[in-house]
């Protein structure tokens, strides 16, 4: 029997893939999450502030070519760990893309140890600021866009005589 089951790094990276899933800034859809010892700290997508309108509804807001509407996933996911009094000490962070600098100095600073991210990234200042700083980048092969699932092991939502 073919054994499907991810690896961890993949498992938590496709989980990044997930929560950006529900980015609100149509330039870029990003998602985070922090990990340690294989459980799940905290996650993060691009956003707009609590409260605030979503570039998907009211347009983005540009300054210097970049849309500043958001907080980006790395930071969503650095404060929802810090509303429930997280830290993320050692932690690896799962992010869809490679940091932007400041998002980079942000989990440096909170202590992220590595960073696992897609393989095909381009090498920022980010970069610089994590060898630097002596934290780890992995470069994983992007998994499946796709989530495949086997619908018939899931036995509550097969369809039945009864539910028919
Ligand atoms: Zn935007
Ligand atoms: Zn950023």
């Amino acid at each position: 029997m073919k054994n499907n089951r991810p690896a961890w790094d993949e498992y938590f990276l496709k989980l990044a893939m997930l929560a950006s899933e529900r980015a609100t800034c149509p330039r870029m859809h990003c998602g985070c999450v922090f990990v340690r010892d294989k459980f799940v700290l905290a996650t993060g997508y691009n956003g707009s502030l609590p409260g605030l309108p979503h570039c998907e509804d009211v347009g983005c807001l540009i300054v210097d070519n970049h849309c500043v509407r958001t907080n980006h996933a790395e930071i969503n996911a650095l404060t929802q760990a810090a509303i429930h009094g997280i830290s993320v000490k050692g932690a690896t962070a799962y992010i869809t893309n490679m940091s932007c600098t400041s998002c980079a100095k942000a989990l440096i600073a909170a202590g992220i140890k590595r960073v696992v991210v897609f393989s095909d990234f381009h090498d920022t200042l980010a970069t610089q600021f994590y060898t630097d700083s002596g934290i780890e980048i992995s470069k994983l092969d992007m998994p499946g866009k796709i989530i495949n699932y086997e619908i018939e092991k899931y036995t509550s939502a097969k369809k039945t005589e009864k539910s028919n």
